[in-house]
């Protein structure tokens, strides 16, 4: 922390100080042994590996929730409540004590089961997935809700259960908060789809079939994110089965990403990585070995990576500056293709059944669709073998599209059989935020455009570090985005924005 708020503080401040900055080394090691893991580990090592990572999270989950964290929280309770509540000191306290009442509630047994339980169940989802087998991937979706309804249970909410696992997520969002946003977002989706899907096969998009030789990708995505703020000194790129992002330290960003010949969806996921990145590099060095020290949520993270990704990877400015060096590097795919047949190939729109090629359009739809299941799955109103069913059914009536199989339905995500159940609202609410940032911060860089179309990235990146990446986790994410946008989460910035932006490409009446 900042080394004024430090002479001043009292000791067991900096007790406390010490102690969090052991539990955040601790998860950052627990980081980089799962980053290792992800990109470079032989896969026998995964046994040995599991057990490593359960200690290290079991020793900072004991730091965390022992009665002296708990002694030193209620000793300073006086003392952070005379400081301004937006300074790194009060927040710190604050914030520490909002993971400790939760984390205590929580036994460590409780933990462990469902750490071992995911573990368990990543494999058997994978063989699943490949075998497109439901009936072999369903008890451990049914343990994976047993535990998260005892995990509930343990945290006596006041309100419904699916606002304990929201709050994990996108903590001070409710589960009714989520309800309104993202039934105002299909509100609005859906008849623009519908729209588009009404207009025909206008968009030529044959070109992004490939061929994209993988060293010629490897080349132009780095070209490509040393122009948006990769610096060699701090982040890396590797690759993985998924793409991620992982912060092993203040100076230390790992992102990966997965090449394949035929599509270009590399290059999108660098970029979108590399906004989760970019968003932990930015973070106050003050804040640095605290629990304060990352992004404030799920959602806040998303809206960065989705930022990076659409609004600046897939407008027009930013490939009228850098489609020469696609095409340089793609000569056969992109023959007779200019930047402007490029920038309407990248934004069709095409209903499809995985999420993660979604277009800006539909991909709210994936996402809307589980969340609506994961809410009857916990409160009892879906049996786990009733999932296909009830998938192909919301498929149908969104996309309009019948699954062929459960690969290309519910086995397609790999976050059921993590326990993640709560984190998928995160994608949906993180695109709508992204553009709400975006409108705030074209009024502040009105020559935003021109900017990007000349390259220069660095005023956008200075005004995202300013207003959001440098408070870390010193505020709820709600009240960050409010700081920043003055509102709360709110889904018309993003359908104008697409209704414009398809209302060009499709020649769509306004
Ligand atoms: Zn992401």
């Amino acid at each position: 922390m900042g080394y004024g708020a430090a002479v001043r503080a009292p000791a067991s401040y900096r007790d406390l100080c010490r102690r969090l900055a052991e539990i955040t080394d601790l998860v950052s090691a627990a980081r980089v042994l799962v980053w290792d893991q992800r990109t470079v580990m032989p896969p026998a090592g995964a046994s040995a590996r599991a057990e490593a990572l359960a200690t290290l999270t079991r020793l900072a989950h004991s730091l965390l929730v022992s009665s002296d964290t708990g002694r030193l929280l209620d000793a300073l309770a006086p003392w952070a409540e005379s400081l301004p509540a937006d300074s790194d000191a009060a927040s710190l306290v604050r914030m520490t004590r909002r993971d400790y009442e939760k984390e205590r509630q929580v036994p460590a047994e409780l933990r462990a089961e469902m750490a071992r339980a995911a573990a368990l169940a990543i494999p058997v989802w994978e063989e699943a997935r490949r075998r497109s087998d439901w009936a072999l991937f369903q008890p451990h979706l049914a343990t994976a809700l047993e535990l998260r309804r005892r995990y509930v249970e343990c945290r006596q909410p006041a309100g419904e259960a699916y606002d304990v696992l929201l709050d994990d997520y996108e903590p001070g969002m409710t589960a009714a908060e989520a309800r309104a946003v993202l039934a105002a977002l299909k509100a609005g989706l859906l008849p623009l789809v519908g729209e588009v899907a009404a207009r025909g096969d206008v968009v030529d998009d044959s070109f992004l079939r490939g061929p994209f030789p993988i060293d010629a990708q490897r080349r132009v995505e780095l070209a490509l994110l040393q122009a948006l703020g990769f610096d060699e000194r701090v982040f890396r790129l590797d690759e993985s089965e998924h793409p991620f992002a992982c912060r092993a330290g203040p100076d230390d960003i790992r992102l990966t990403t997965r090449r394949q010949e035929d599509r270009l969806t590399s290059l999108f996921a660098c970029m979108h990585e590399l906004g989760h990145g970019l968003y932990e590099y930015g973070v106050d060095r003050a804040l640095a070995r605290t629990p304060l020290g990352r992004g404030a949520s799920y959602g806040l993270h998303e809206s960065q990576s989705r930022l990076w990704e659409n609004l600046v990877g897939r407008s027009r400015p930013f490939w009228q500056r850098f489609f020469p060096l696609l095409r340089e590097a793609f000569p056969q795919a992109l023959a007779g293709v200019d930047a402007e047949r490029f920038y309407r190939g990248i934004n069709a729109v095409r209903p499809s059944l995985i999420r993660v090629h979604a277009d800006e359009a539909t991909y709210g739809l994936h996402i809307i669709l589980r969340f609506e299941l994961e809410q009857d799955l916990l409160e009892g109103r879906l049996a786990v073998d009733e999932v296909p069913e009830a998938w192909s059914a919301k498929m149908k009536e969104y996309l309009g599209l019948e699954v062929p199989d459960a690969a290309h339905g519910p086995l397609q995500d790999v976050h059921w059989a993590g326990g993640q159940i709560g984190y998928f609202p995160t994608y949906a609410l993180g695109t709508i935020m992204a553009a709400q940032i975006w409108e705030r911060l074209r009024v502040d860089l009105p020559d935003l455009d021109e900017a990007i179309a000349a390259g220069e990235l660095r005023p956008l990146r200075e005004w995202l570090r300013e207003k959001v990446h440098r408070h870390g986790r010193k505020y709820l994410p709600g009240e960050l985005l409010r700081r920043v946008t003055g509102s709360g989460v709110d889904p018309v910035p993003l359908l104008r924005y697409l209704r414009h932006k398809l209302g060009e490409i499709y020649d769509l009446p306004s």
